[in-house]
């Protein structure tokens, strides 16, 4: 590697906006930001849910602090079922750390200072010529590298709304059946909310609309984006072979549970920084790091696909129950195998 390296960082999401911050403090690297979006258009496009208990580590590498930027800290998520609005078809979750942040501002704190090409997707033989990597952090967009073969994703949509009378007061989920997506209203604080919907069957409008209805509010902005679920080691290859290296939901960091993407694909940023100079080990790190998402992915097919049966399946879903039990603080959440089974039931 070149003594001074020059780093394309293409899309400033999470993942672009955690890799600008760090790889910037290094002063062997030249570090370019590239983003399609003008500055004042700049979002975040996303129901801004993560976990405190993981992002304050995160954010600290970025010198940064995570409390100033939490909007809502929940307390306790309520689930519904499926179709049903019954109460023995609802979950009740303890919430441990699950909260709403203003993400785009943490983005823009991330990346104060550092030298951003707003509005701009470049061709990448433009890159190749001036760059020693260009990393494709683009999301789901995944524009620089080779398309994948057998791609998995949500269609969603999501309003970011105003409420008078908040017809929740903390997070509230609804499964969709044969849990093909689900619906989220998560609180932002002010009366403030984002309400929106994921459905692999594509039901999602029709559903937000319904409940838009029900429950009129002030509808401030409406966005919808694909997320996929693919899991990294179904997203390879991670590199197009010769300059460009994906990172974050470009290469699938996103747990297909949850459609949860935040924290993957900034740890993967994090593994990147760790290894640019052995893009190998950083293949290899990824492919560690997110082994489990390849079950719950299947997990997750089998159970849309109605080919999910308890007897032939038991082993796979108590692995993923155990995995998420040990890990209670990183999903912010209480696990309980009662809940689970519930879930997995519906
Ligand atoms: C509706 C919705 C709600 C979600 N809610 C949550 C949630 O509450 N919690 C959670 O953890 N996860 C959530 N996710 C998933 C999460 O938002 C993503 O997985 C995560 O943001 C991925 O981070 P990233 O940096 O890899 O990509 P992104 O955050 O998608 O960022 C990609 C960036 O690249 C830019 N870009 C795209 N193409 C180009 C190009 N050619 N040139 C230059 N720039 C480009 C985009 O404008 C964008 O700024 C949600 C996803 C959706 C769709």
């Amino acid at each position: 590697m070149p003594k001074v390296m020059k780093i394309a960082v293409v899309g400033i999401g999470v993942a672009g906006a955690y890799l600008m911050n760090r790889l910037g403090d290094d002063h062997d690297n030249h570090v370019v930001g590239f983003e399609r979006m003008p500055s004042d258009q700049h979002d975040a496009v996303c129901a801004w849910a993560t976990c405190d208990n993981v992002m304050s580590g995160l954010a600290r590498n970025c010198g940064l602090n995570f409390e100033d930027y939490i909007l809502h800290d929940g307390k306790q998520m309520r689930v519904d079922l499926a179709d049903s609005d019954s109460k023995k078809d609802r979950i009740e979750i303890r919430l441990r750390g699950m909260v709403s942040y203003d993400k785009l501002g943490l983005i823009k704190d991330m990346i104060r200072g550092s030298d951003i090409r707003f509005g701009k997707a470049p061709r990448k033989d433009q890159l190749e010529g001036d760059f020693d990597i260009i990393v494709d952090s683009t999301g789901f967009h995944r524009n620089y590298l080779p398309r994948i073969a057998d791609e998995f994703w949500i269609p969603c949509v999501q309003y970011k709304v105003r409420y008078d009378q908040e017809p929740f007061e903390d997070f509230y989920l609804k499964s969709f059946p044969s849990m093909s997506g689900y619906f989220w209203y998560f609180p932002l604080g002010n009366g403030y909310a984002h309400i929106g919907a994921g459905d692999f069957r594509k039901h999602h409008n029709q559903f937000v609309d319904e409940f838009l209805k029900k429950y009129p509010c002030e509808v401030i902005k409406k966005v919808g984006r694909p997320v996929r679920i693919t899991p990294p080691a179904s997203c390879e290859p991670f590199t197009d072979g010769n300059k460009t290296v994906g990172v974050g939901e470009s290469i699938g960091t996103v747990y297909p549970l949850l459609g949860e993407g935040i924290i993957p694909s900034t740890w993967c940023a994090d593994l990147f920084v760790k290894n640019i100079n052995d893009i190998a080990a950083y293949r290899q790190a990824v492919i560690d790091k997110f082994k489990i998402y390849s079950l719950v992915f299947k997990f997750i097919q089998m159970k849309i696909a109605g080919r999910f049966s308890m007897a032939r399946n038991a082993l796979d879903m108590l692995k993923i129950y155990l995995h998420m039990k040990s890990q209670q603080d990183r999903y912010g959440m209480q696990i309980r195998m009662m809940d689970m089974l519930k879930v997995s039931r519906a």
